[in-house]
């Protein structure tokens, strides 16, 4: 897609970034403003913090500022605290001397032109000077973002080779930004698409979730991750969006961009996937119970919805939301969860007008009985819920047992 830069020359940069800048060039040391926050300011979007990439040494930079928090040392990076405790990040000039794919060794002292050289695409490859209002643009990343082209900054099969991990980043910013992949950049991505095994899954699993999160369509994204061959080695679970059904493109229906939900909207099993991708316990948990949950009740009679939540518990919304994206709930049966929510009748233990401690106080042996009973109790409740009152139900307990 091609866009319309809105720059007529300046972009906007924070006071607080200025005096920075300035303070950093008073001291005798070229500092340029980089990166995302420039690209994304040149399209127009949402301002995000603006980094600063400057000729200081980090020990210089510390000594500059009364506070300051490194944030990123080893790579050069440090965060400078404003009057406001808002922190703007300073990276020193920097060159990657050697990478194996994964970690950079980096060498500072270079030129801002070196800087610009060692970061991954043209259109993220930009400098900016808001004192002189003066670009560094070495390798056209403007025109790229006119023409919405992603590119890699120079040899394209080097730079992926140096870090794999900017093959998910382009995807990333193709899908975010609607651009295209430039075909000799595409070429490389898809060549050594096969070898991002030995990526961290912790940077991996960081790409997918930001690109789920960012991406204009999630048909895009999925379909360049398919295309380009990284889902055959990180998530194999996954299958083609496809875009057969009412001509509605399948993932661009689904109502929500949490990661969990989203992956399994395309992939099964999920529990896999989050194992895969070292998540934390809650995604872990939350995939787990959309893998083995019945998709959804059995019918939309509220007996068979309050069976169906007692069964699901805490995923009950994560399955209603991928019911909803494949058009399952046409009988109505998420109206009826509402329904059973909003007169808050009983789906688990815990809902029951009665405890153990009142089963233990009616009589009934402490132990595992209490447990059976209150399961039973609770089959009751979830066919009648007018029953769900403390002496129907130690009546009930009391008969039964
Ligand atoms: P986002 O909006 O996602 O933050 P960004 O461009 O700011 O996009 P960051 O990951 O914050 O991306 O990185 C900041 C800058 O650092 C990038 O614009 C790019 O110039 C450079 N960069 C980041 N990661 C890499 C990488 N793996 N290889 C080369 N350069 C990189
Ligand atoms: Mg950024």
């Amino acid at each position: 897609m091609a866009a319309a830069l809105q720059t007529g020359g300046d972009i906007p940069v924070p006071a607080p970034v200025l005096a920075i800048l300035r303070r950093l060039e008073d001291a005798g040391h070229e500092t340029w403003c980089v990166g995302g926050a420039v690209r994304d300011e040149l399209l127009g979007n949402v301002q995000q913090d603006v980094d600063l990439a400057t000729a200081a040494a980090p020990e210089v930079v510390l000594k500059l500022f009364r506070r300051t928090v490194p944030v990123g040392i080893e790579h050069g990076t440090i965060g400078v605290l404003d009057d406001d405790n808002v922190l703007h990040e300073v990276t020193t000039f920097r060159r990657d001397v050697r990478t194996d794919g994964r970690h950079a060794i980096v060498e500072f002292g270079v030129s801002l032109d070196e800087d610009l050289a060692r970061r991954d695409f043209t259109i993220n490859a930009i400098a900016y000077h808001p004192v002189r209002h003066a670009w560094r643009d070495p390798f056209a990343g403007r025109d790229d973002l006119r023409q919405g082209i992603i590119r890699a900054v120079g040899e394209p099969a080097v730079r992926f080779a140096e870090d794999r991990l900017r093959i998910l980043r382009a995807l990333r910013f193709a899908a975010r930004f609607d651009f295209t992949i430039d075909p000799a950049t595409w070429a490389a991505a898809t060549d050594q698409a096969h070898d991002i095994g030995h990526l961290s899954a912790e940077r991996v699993r960081g790409e997918w979730v930001k690109s789920i999160a960012t991406a204009r369509s999630l048909d895009t994204l999925v379909q360049l991750w398919f295309d380009s061959g990284v889902t055959r080695t990180w998530l194999p679970e996954c299958r083609a969006p496809n875009s057969s059904r009412d001509d509605v493109p399948v993932a661009d229906r689904i109502a929500t961009r949490d990661p969990v939900v989203v992956t399994a909207a395309f992939c099964s099993p999920n529990a896999t996937i989050w194992r895969r991708f070292k998540g934390s316990n809650d995604e872990i948990h939350r995939a787990e119970a959309i893998d083995r949950a019945p998709p959804r009740p059995a019918s939309a009679a509220p007996r068979d919805v309050r069976r169906w939540i007692a069964m699901v518990g805490a995923a009950a919304d994560d399955l209603r939301t991928l019911a909803r994206w494949r058009g399952d709930d046409s009988d109505g049966w998420s109206a009826v969860l509402d329904q059973i929510r909003l007169r808050g009748e009983a789906t688990g233990r815990s809902g029951l007008a009665v405890t153990g401690d009142d089963l233990i106080g009616a009589g009934i042996a402490a132990g595992p009985e209490i447990g059976r009973t209150l399961d039973r109790l609770l089959g009751v409740v979830l066919d009648e819920p007018a029953l769900n009152t403390r002496e129907a139900l130690l009546a009930l307990a009391r008969k039964a047992g």
